[in-house]
């Protein structure tokens, strides 16, 4: 592919993120339907609506530019994102290890979006594009936001719903009404037989 000027690397990079924000909005309410904290549920169905935002920004960010349209590039990366978010979603786990393999997936495609913002917004810049570089700031703080707010539900919502926790410190809890406490493994049995 030739991209022989700033102005056509700039157009390449906003049609690989407007294929990225689009393949989001497909896999953003499959992830929101698997989480079950409502905390994560909340934040992921949030952001999906962010991300309906963001299409819209990057539509007007290809006007100003004058890009007839932002199809016709896939985002091979965000498919492998995804690719690996599925992998979660399939995976057969208690519902607070699901939730967390799901927050390690959106946020590796948060820091994935930061990345490419960040870059086309420092390249509008140096073009003198101010009103592109202010539309790609809006969606590159979301996008920082909510990184930020994944962060903070598995902090705050799905570590402290798990039993387990530093080794030796797991409380013999007599409410039964939760999820049965992770056994014991096996190590102390297998000591003894020594
Ligand atoms: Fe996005
Ligand atoms: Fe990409
Ligand atoms: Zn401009
Ligand atoms: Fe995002």
């Amino acid at each position: 592919m030739k991209v022989p000027t700033l102005d056509k690397l700039l157009e390449d990079q906003l049609k690989d993120i407007y294929s990225a924000e689009s393949q989001l909005l497909k896999a953003l309410p499959k992830m929101a339907k698997a989480a079950s904290t409502p905390a994560l549920k909340a934040a992921l169905t949030a952001h999906l609506e962010e991300t309906r935002g963001q299409v819209e920004r990057l539509t007007r960010v290809g006007e100003h530019l004058g890009i007839a349209k932002l199809t016709g590039k896939k985002c091979a990366a965000m498919e492998g994102l995804i690719e690996e978010g599925k992998e979660a979603l399939e995976m057969e786990a208690p519902p607070a290890i699901l939730d967390l393999a799901i927050i390690a997936a959106a946020q590796r495609v948060e820091h994935y979006e930061m990345a490419a913002y960040g870059t086309a917004r420092a390249i509008a810049e140096h073009l003198g594009h101010g009103e592109v570089v202010k539309l790609l700031q809006e969606t590159l703080d979301q996008e920082s936001a909510a990184d930020e707010k994944l962060t903070a539900v598995a902090s705050d919502a799905v570590f402290p719903s798990i039993k387990e926790g530093p080794e030796d410190e797991v409380e013999d809890d007599e409410d039964e009404d939760e999820k049965p406490a992770p056994k014991k493994k096996a190590t102390p049995t297998k000591a003894a037989r020594k």
